[in-house]
């Protein structure tokens, strides 16, 4: 049997610092009260920094900031020329790809294949993409003379750390606010970076504020009155309370949310292609992807036979070390969200589904779960209708075309789905059809700067990415 010989990539491409401030007003500042927390390596358990806490001082300090910047200096600015800082900030992150690509892949436990091939090459082109839009705006369809928000408030998940921070702070910049950003508790370090890079592009002081902290600093940034704008990635559970306490203020909101994706595959599907699609899909990102096409509905004359071939593909995944370039499948991003995986899974079981998973070896430290697949799942299993946010994968059998958009519609969220058909009549049929924001044919998991992305339901409102993603900034 063919081995693989371990091929790490190198971590020395980082300079991890033992500590890291807050970024306010272009500088690394000390958190008024001293608060302080550990961001660790999922892989290992191993700390790796200790990050400043900051609290309702820290925030308004911020939000100040930004707002004399905006005042001051970017508001104003004509398009043109932040045009030009969009493009320098574009190609620094190009420049400086691997030692993010290194540190996300530390911080948060991704794979290096990922966070090298995928998020990295995106947020560049994210801001690429922005920057293009800065000096045309009068042409992106929003009226003659669109006007910016202002302070635009902005709260992140851990799942792709720097491409969430790319998808807000692009369009925002862009269209001419300043921005206070919070990154996830679990991921901070590639944000922390980005502060670096902004200082290395000369960026006009307080136009990009980080603040670090957990959902406390999250709820003080969106509830600071000096906030024109706030934009949310993350639980639906938190979304709801950001739309509360926004509620009857003058804010602009705009929530990217959870998912809970069908992955359909008809009989007249490429097998082999399908189930490449149904593993990115599921697989990809240890299935920490708010779009992950999370249930498989397949036909039921070939589930037998995709299911089959799905085994063998996975007996084949490569689970261990993010930072060696053959993994397919890094580790949980933190010890609570491991929990919850479990509990799901264990409630999946408990329910009557079949649980599945390939022989395979975990590592002793850090945060470990095996690709796993429930079959025999009905719609009323927790597994179904939750989302797990993990490498777990339920599977439904369907009938006919009809049969699979009632089950795949069949969910309080709406973000994204996946057809697998040989006939383009049968994918624009279903594409009509299913209540999703993104609509994936005989492909999964693409993303592109020019391609808007959000959801319907409880997925969350508004839209991120391509000529709609600027609306949430602008004045129209
Ligand atoms: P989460 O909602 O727990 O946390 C997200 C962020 O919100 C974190 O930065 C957290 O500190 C902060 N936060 C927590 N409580 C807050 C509060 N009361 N006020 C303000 N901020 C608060 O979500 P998570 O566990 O980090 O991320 C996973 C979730 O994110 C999943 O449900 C996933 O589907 C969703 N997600 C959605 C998209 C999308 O584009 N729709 C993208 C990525 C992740």
């Amino acid at each position: 049997m063919f081995e693989y010989a371990p091929a790490p990539e190198s971590r020395s491409v980082v300079d991890l610092k033992p500590s890291y401030g807050l970024f306010v007003d272009g500088d690394f500042v000390d958190p008024a009260d001293g608060g302080t927390f550990k961001t660790v390596n999922p892989s290992s358990e191993e700390v790796l920094a200790e990050v400043a806490e900051a609290g309702a001082q820290d925030v308004d300090r911020a939000v100040r900031a930004a707002r004399q910047a905006y005042e001051r200096v970017w508001g104003p600015m004509p398009g043109r020329d932040r045009a030009k800082y969009l493009f320098r900030i574009a190609r620094i992150i190009q420049e400086r790809s691997r030692e993010l690509a290194v540190l996300e892949s530390l911080d948060n436990g991704k794979p290096i294949r990922e966070s090298r091939d995928v998020d990295l090459p995106l947020v560049a082109a994210h801001f690429f993409y922005y920057a293009g839009w800065a000096d045309k705006l009068e042409h992106a369809g929003f009226g003659a003379n669109p006007r910016p928000l202002g302070v635009a408030a902005q709260v992140i998940p851990w799942n792709f750390p720097l491409l969430m921070l790319a998808w807000k702070i692009a369009p925002a910049l862009a269209a001419g606010n300043t921005v206070v950003l919070k990154p996830a508790e679990t991921t901070p370090l590639t944000a922390l970076l980005f502060a670096e890079i902004c200082q290395q592009a000369d960026l006009p002081a307080g136009v990009v504020n980080i603040v670090t902290g957990a959902g406390d600093t999250g709820r003080v940034l969106v509830e600071h009155p000096g906030v024109d704008k706030v934009a949310f990635t993350g639980s639906t559970e938190v979304g709801r309370a950001i739309a509360r306490a926004v509620a009857g203020t003058r804010k602009k909101l705009t929530l990217e949310l959870g998912g809970k994706a069908a992955n359909i595959v008809f009989d007249d599907a490429p097998v082999d292609q399908a189930v490449e699609g149904i593993v990115t899909g599921i697989f990809f990102n240890q299935g920490h992807v708010c779009c992950a096409g999370s249930r498989l509905l397949i036909q039921e004359n070939v589930a037998d036979r995709v299911l089959e071939s799905l085994k063998r593909r996975m007996a084949r995944l490569r689970v261990g070390d993010p930072l060696d370039k053959n993994t397919d499948i890094g580790a949980i991003n933190s010890a609570a969200q491991l929990a919850r995986i479990r509990e799901l899974s264990d409630a999946g079981s408990a329910e009557g589904a079949e649980r599945w998973s390939p022989p395979c070896e975990l590592p002793e430290r850090g945060f470990w779960f095996a690709p796993t697949i429930f079959t025999g799942v009905t719609q009323a299993h927790r597994i179904a209708r939750e989302e797990i946010f993990g490498p777990v994968l339920s599977v439904l059998t369907f009938r006919t075309p009809a049969e699979a958009v009632e089950k795949a519609n069949n969910t309080p969220y709406g973000l994204s789905a996946g057809i697998w058909t040989d006939k383009g009549s049968r994918i624009l049929w279903m594409a009509d059809r299913l209540r999703a924001g993104v609509v994936w044919a005989n492909t999964f998991n693409k993303f592109d700067p020019t391609s808007p992305f959000g959801g319907y339901k409880e997925s969350g409102y508004g839209r991120e990415g391509g000529r709609h993603g600027l609306e949430g900034y602008l004045n129209v």
